[in-house]
């Protein structure tokens, strides 16, 4: 037996407030406060908590520039317990990515890059010779419980002349590997319109609330046809914020239209964590408390709401028998400046501030 744990006195998105015995890595007991017993107490008066925290998009791959990072940077050490690559690599160098999961103390979950060099080079799709079946095919059997999903980065810079066309291919190899599609848009050509009909449900579209020209809104500010089409198709919406991908404005057009997230990720990388506009997680979040959406719906769309598309429920509940994967945070009464990715700033009256995390049943705090 491991020494038990207990974290006394915290309280959830909805306000319930209890303790949490920990023993053996496993939630053993949530209890009454006061009541959790254990080798060891800590007091978590103030704190929040809430499963631990899963981002959807991140770049964990540090030996690719610009778009890399070492995995418990953006993981554990921000409140972060599972990470998702997303797509950095692809055939050609997953097995390193796998290898630095392995070292790292952060859960790590990947899309695989339909192209097989994935981000060594950012214009990874404008060689269609790129795309090899096969070796994706070997890879998703190497790693069948690691990758997730598909990437395909659907923007100008990314596919060159070929446009549409690696989005055809990329339909074709999720529908015979049955794995969903994560596509980022950006720029275009393509056409934003031209990309949304292949999207099945359960594909994530990932930067929607980017504001580039090719957006989802049109120049009023109203979402195109094809756009509201796929969210009733069961296409999902997914931040994304990176360096150039989340508008304030875009944000708030979504919201009066009616349309909001369903999951929250960062796109962080080292660039964007150090010199901003993502910085965190809890960073990014905040700009969503700033939107007007509550605690609850912010902190659903990084545990419950992604752990349910991932078909992994366990990771988005608190539930005795469950492997311990926790994040404890606060609430600041705090001015804070909130930066998007056009350079607008906004000033917000709350911060969320990640203290801790149990990951696989060990507490770290900070
Ligand atoms: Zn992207
Ligand atoms: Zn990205």
């Amino acid at each position: 037996m491991e020494p038990s744990f207990v974290l006394q006195h915290v309280t959830n998105s909805v306000g319930d407030t209890f303790d949490i015995v920990i023993q053996n890595k496993k939630i053993a007991q949530l209890t009454k406060v006061g009541e959790g017993q254990g080798d060891h107490t800590f007091d978590c008066s103030g704190l929040f908590v809430s499963s631990g925290w899963i981002d959807l998009h991140v770049h964990a791959f540090p030996e690719f520039e610009p778009y890399g990072d070492f995995i418990d940077e953006i993981g554990v050490k921000q409140g972060v317990t599972t990470i998702v690559d997303a797509g950095s690599c692809g055939a050609d160098r997953i097995a390193n990515l796998m290898k630095n999961r392995i070292e790292s103390k952060t859960n790590l979950l990947a899309f695989l890059n339909i192209s097989r060099i994935g981000l060594q080079q950012v214009n990874e799709l404008t060689n269609l010779k790129w795309i090899d079946h096969q070796k994706i095919s070997h890879a998703i059997a190497s790693y069948p419980d690691e990758i997730i999903g598909l990437k395909a980065r659907i923007s100008r810079s990314v596919v060159g002349e070929n446009e549409i066309k690696p989005l055809h291919m990329a339909r074709k190899i999720a529908d015979e590997t049955k794995l969903p599609l994560m596509v980022h848009i950006g720029s275009g050509p393509p056409a934003i319109t031209d990309v949304l009909p292949l999207l099945k449900k359960g594909d994530i579209i990932t930067h929607f609330l980017n504001g580039k020209a090719n957006r989802l809104f049109d120049r009023n500010g109203h979402p195109y046809k094809e756009f509201l089409e796929a969210i009733d198709r069961g296409v999902h919406l997914d931040v994304g914020h990176g360096t150039a991908s989340f508008s304030f404005q875009t944000a708030e057009m979504a919201r009066e239209n009616g349309i909001h997230f369903d999951t929250i990720s960062t796109d962080i990388y080292q660039g964007n964590r150090l010199n901003g506009p993502v910085y965190s997680m809890a960073h990014t979040l905040s700009k969503f408390l700033y939107l007007g959406y509550s605690l609850e719906n912010v902190i659903n769309a990084v545990t419950v709401d992604v752990a349910n598309w991932l078909k992994k429920p366990e990771l988005g509940r608190i539930q005795v028998g469950d492997l311990a994967n926790l994040t404890l945070f606060k609430l600041e009464d705090k001015q804070i400046t909130l930066t998007d990715s056009e350079g607008e700033q906004r000033i917000a009256k709350k911060k969320i501030k990640p203290k801790g995390v149990v990951i696989n049943g060990e507490l770290i705090t900070y």
